[in-house]
């Protein structure tokens, strides 16, 4: 971790403390730094949204202001585990509940591997660290969004809230960020496109991400596309024309699809059994052939 993923970080277990002096029984399970920010995973009956933000935020200052120190207290698999028992893992003490997450967390770190804990005055959390020296070195933070994650990222798991969140050094850098983003919506490609008559993007009928281009914007496509292929052609290089679409062990391969398998497309289900298959392998290959003779001149 860098400093400013330490800060950041640092900022998810004052987060975890906030949302524990309002909600006692929330579980927590993983606070990681993300680009830009930090977030915290909990689970919680109540649904937490922007609008719970600010009483979280009081809270969170409050914890900044007492500038508790982040103490690291390593123990042995024994002691952390019946702390969990008695829900005290990312909690404020002893609760009827089990801290589950930091439970199958626990139980997931390998035997000989050292165990540590972090207290921030009366929050004590399973982790390995780093983090600030005090409470008090973020400077500034604000709370994001909301969005909802299953643990561990599968969906046969409980769906947990993820709560996101920045933190900075000082008060500066956060307002200098923030209006970098502002800056970034004004410029946002999908916004000038519409507004110059580029492209449409109908998230409904065809799909966010997928622009329709309208004359303009399709002649700045094929202009660009032509210069591709002069640039190509003058550096000697020769093109080929691949499938859009292959087999999953292609993407297993490639390292996409152990990655990015949520923003990608599902896989087109063949039933074996039917003529469907035949069918499909037919068309396909008929439209291969077609394909073959309409590119041959830029086949080489
Ligand atoms: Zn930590």
């Amino acid at each position: 971790m860098n400093d400013q993923e330490t800060l950041r970080h640092s900022c998810a277990h004052v987060l975890a403390t906030a949302i524990l002096r309002i909600w006692p029984e929330a579980q927590f399970a993983a606070g990681p730094p993300v680009e830009g920010g930090f977030y915290y995973d909990v689970e919680l009956a109540h649904r937490i949204s922007p609008e719970d933000f600010s009483r979280i935020e009081e809270e969170m200052r409050r914890e900044v202001k007492a500038n508790h120190r982040f103490e690291r207290v390593e123990v042995g698999r024994t002691e952390a585990l019946e702390l969990a028992e008695r829900g005290e893992l990312a909690a404020l003490g002893p609760r009827p509940e089990a801290s589950k997450f930091k439970k199958d967390i626990l139980e997931g770190i390998p035997e000989g591997e050292s165990i540590t804990l972090y207290r921030n005055g009366d929050f004590t959390d399973l982790c390995a660290g780093p983090h600030v020296s005090h409470t008090g070195r973020i400077g500034a933070f604000r709370l994001t969004h909301v969005a909802s994650a299953y643990y561990k990222g599968d969906e046969n798991n409980p769906q947990l809230q993820r709560i996101y969140g920045t933190a900075f050094k000082n008060k500066t850098e956060m307002e200098a960020h923030f209006a970098m983003i502002e800056e970034a919506k004004k410029r946002d490609h999908r916004k000038l496109g519409a507004e110059m008559g580029l492209f449409v993007i109908d998230p409904e009928y065809v799909g966010s991400g997928m622009p329709m281009w309208l004359p303009k914007g399709a002649a700045i496509v094929e202009e660009l596309e032509k210069l591709a292929k002069e640039t190509e052609f003058a550096a000697g290089y020769v093109r080929v024309r691949t499938p859009h679409l292959a087999r999953e062990k292609m993407y297993k391969t490639s390292g996409h699809l152990p990655y990015y398998a949520e923003s990608m497309f599902p896989p087109i289900e063949i039933d074996e059994h039917s003529g469907q298959r035949a069918q499909l392998v037919a068309r396909i290959s008929e439209l291969e052939q077609q394909l073959a003779g309409a590119h041959r001149h830029t086949n080489v």
